[in-house]
């Protein structure tokens, strides 16, 4: 047998970047071999195994064959009579089909060198559409090298138009389109996915109320540029929908919570924080209550970080400092003093409340 490195590793070595995870190609075994070897099978079906020291991936040399709509409609063939060849042929994009031998050989049949050099993503073979993945992944490399000047080759933004024609799109899985969107959120340029989403018209199908020439999209790369933050750089994105849109968007691609819990008070509680020097202590305290701010701090600053990020994209009020100063104070207030009352159930309670009312009244007399 024969083993390769392929797939992400070898291009980012060649594009002089840090290499994260290797995954390897075997050519010329057989599930058997690799057990005796004391690889572990990863899944029970599928021909791929974890190196007993390394924990790398490795995966028997493979063809498939569409034979369904969709993400789940594959069948392949894992023997050991497939060549590195006809691997390298199935997978998405010519700079992810290098592949390296032990001696550091690089083995190229479908050009992804050239293509790195002339930073083209570019589809390999037309089995490109037969997994709508594909479609995702394209757009979250490009949020990836986006600074390095990559873009879609002409010929692949077709094709993808048609895969999106032909309704591949709509057959995606909900956990795969999530997993891409989560991971392109996370890349440099992460409007760069919503970017080529929007080119391939795939965009409409799966994020129907989004405009990229929105408010969003321009605070999505401010947010980009100023903070790692994912859930921040999503609760932003979707700032211009209304609370519905949101809801079916988050339910429909099972968004972590606390992805969707941001968004939620931003659209709902952007408004108290424009208003936020205007409004009476009462209102200020519903306002923090229902952000849930005394348990939930962490999750307060982001709040205020992306009502930020959104009044600087509008060129609205920056209210971040007033709203922290109304928190401390309500924070702040003594509770030795309200325990030692010796007080039962909601009268605590709404001494807790009379004293926090008092303290936000004094702040606001203060200014
Ligand atoms: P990353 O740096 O994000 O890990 P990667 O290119 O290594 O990028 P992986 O998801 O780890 O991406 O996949 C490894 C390789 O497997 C890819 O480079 C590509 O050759 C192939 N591959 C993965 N998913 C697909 C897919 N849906 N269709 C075709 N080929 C794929
Ligand atoms: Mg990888």
């Amino acid at each position: 047998m024969k083993v390769y490195l392929v797939g992400g590793a070898v291009r980012d070595q060649l594009l002089g970047l840090p290499v994260s995870e290797k995954d390897w190609v075997v050519v010329g075994a057989s599930v058997d071999e690799m057990l005796k070897k004391g690889y572990r099978q990863v899944g029970k079906d599928f021909p791929v195994f974890l190196h007993p020291k390394t924990n790398d991936e490795y995966a028997l040399a493979r063809v498939e064959r569409k034979v369904g709509l969709g993400y789940t409609g594959f069948d392949f063939d894992a023997s050991p009579k497939v060549t590195l060849e006809e691997d390298l042929l199935r997978r998405d994009l010519t700079i992810n089909a290098i592949a390296q031998s032990e001696d550091g050989t690089l083995i190229d049949p479908y050009h992804g060198k050239e293509d790195l050099d002339k930073k083209i993503l570019r589809h390999v073979s037309l089995a490109f559409a037969e997994d709508p993945v594909r479609i995702l992944r394209i757009a979250r490399f490009a949020a990836r090298y986006k600074n390095l000047s990559f873009h879609v080759a002409d010929e692949t933004l077709i094709l993808m138009r048609q895969m999106v024609n032909m309704g591949e799109v709509n057959a995606l899985v909900a956990e795969r389109v999530w997993k891409e969107w989560e991971r392109a959120l996370q890349e440099k340029n992460p409007e760069e996915f919503f970017f080529v989403l929007e080119s391939c018209n795939a965009l409409s199908v799966l994020l129907p109320n989004f405009d990229v020439s929105g408010v969003g999209i321009k605070a999505l790369s401010r947010a980009a540029s100023l903070s790692a933050d994912a859930d921040v750089r999503f609760a932003v994105s979707l700032f211009t929908f209304n609370l519905d849109q949101a809801k079916i968007i988050c339910e429909r691609y099972r968004v972590p919570n606390n992805y969707s819990e941001l968004l939620m008070l931003l659209i709902k509680h952007y408004q108290d924080y424009q208003s936020a020097k205007k409004l009476s202590a009462i209102h200020l305290l519903e306002v923090l209550k229902a952000v849930d701010v005394f348990r939930r701090e962490a999750r307060f600053k982001k709040f205020l970080f992306a009502c930020e990020i959104i009044a600087e994209t509008l060129s609205e009020l920056n209210n971040s400092e007033w709203l922290n100063q109304v928190y401390l104070a309500a924070k702040n207030i003594d509770m030795k003093a309200i325990t030692a009352k010796n007080l039962q159930g909601n009268d605590i309670a709404d001494l807790i409340k009379q004293t926090r009312l008092a303290a936000i009244e004094n702040l606001i007399d203060d200014v």
